[in-house]
């Protein structure tokens, strides 16, 4: 991978905790590091190919002067999302905020923040069981698009599936999304549930019971994440046909990082034995 970088480009703003800070213009000093792919822009010569330094200067400035903030590391959370917002072919941005004149006694260089930002490949099970099963999909598919933490949204093509869990009673319509967030795991996980919560999901019916809307992740880029109440890879995703078929349409050569075997494989393996993977 290439990179751009903008080193230490001061800008004169009000940023602090302070009273005095949000009404005296400090100095602060921001390092961008973007990290993109220069083939296209080597092979056409093509500032239009590429991130243009001067923009991306501008961008900062403007962000700086037209808010105010607490803390550096909301300033520098912010300006790194509004960078990979903003410009389609930055992959990840490393982001310094210096502010060599922080209001505290001592001899000191600065006082600074360091921030690493990308995007993250998710995939998502989408599920409903009850009422208008196709409208809760696209409700849940058109929350996922309006959101700027979102892009790339795909939805595969939907299939009814059978209840599954020994629970529910209603035939159920499921798909898959493939798309790339801005979102740690844990944000993601309450995003989809406020998004469950808009398509009137019932929380007090029975695990695997009849739901309105369910949204599961399936995988976040290759993270392994075992905690109580958010596991990832989903665990059972290779007991559901309803998961595995979908997905074919997205990268059957996705390797599973726990089980270390492409979708495909795993995708063979229910077919052919229709039993639960070992
Ligand atoms: P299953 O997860 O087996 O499909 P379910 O979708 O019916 O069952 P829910 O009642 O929707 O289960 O969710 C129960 C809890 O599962 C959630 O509150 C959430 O904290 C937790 N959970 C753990 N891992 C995940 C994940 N990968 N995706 C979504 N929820 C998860
Ligand atoms: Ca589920
Ligand atoms: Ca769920």
């Amino acid at each position: 991978m290439d990179s751009i970088i903008l080193k230490d480009f001061e800008v004169l703003a009000c940023h602090g905790v302070n009273p005095e800070e949000k009404v005296d213009k400090q100095r602060f000093l921001i390092t961008a590091e973007i990290v993109t792919d220069f083939t296209s822009a080597s092979e056409t010569d093509d500032i239009s190919n590429t991130v243009s330094y001067s923009e991306l200067k501008k961008d900062i400035k403007a962000f700086c002067d037209e808010n105010s903030f607490n803390l550096i590391e909301t300033l520098g959370v912010k300006i790194a999302e509004r960078i990979l917002k903003k410009y389609a072919g930055v992959k990840c941005v490393e982001l310094t905020v210096k502010k060599p004149d922080a209001p505290m006694s001592g001899n000191f260089d600065y006082a600074g923040v360091k921030i690493s930002r990308k995007w993250h490949r998710v995939y998502l099970s989408l599920g409903s069981n009850l009422g208008d099963k196709n409208g809760y999909l696209d409700l849940a598919v058109n929350a996922l698009k309006a959101d700027d933490n979102f892009k790339g949204v795909k939805e595969s093509k939907r299939m009814r599936s059978a209840p599954y869990g020994g629970y529910a009673t209603e035939e159920f319509l499921n798909s898959v999304v493939e798309c790339e967030t801005l979102y740690n795991p844990r944000k993601l996980l309450a995003v989809l549930q406020g998004i469950e919560d808009e398509g009137g999901r019932d929380r007090t019916v029975v695990h695997w019971g009849n739901r309105t809307l369910d949204l599961d992740i399936l995988f976040y880029d290759r993270e392994v994440i075992c905690e109580k109440d958010l596991c990832i890879p989903h665990p059972d995703m290779v007991n559901r046909f309803f998961v595995l078929y979908p997905f074919m349409e997205f990268n059957c050569n996705f390797v599973h990082p726990v089980l270390n075997k492409r979708m495909s494989e795993l995708y063979d393996y229910y077919k052919n034995n229709k039993i639960r993977y070992c």
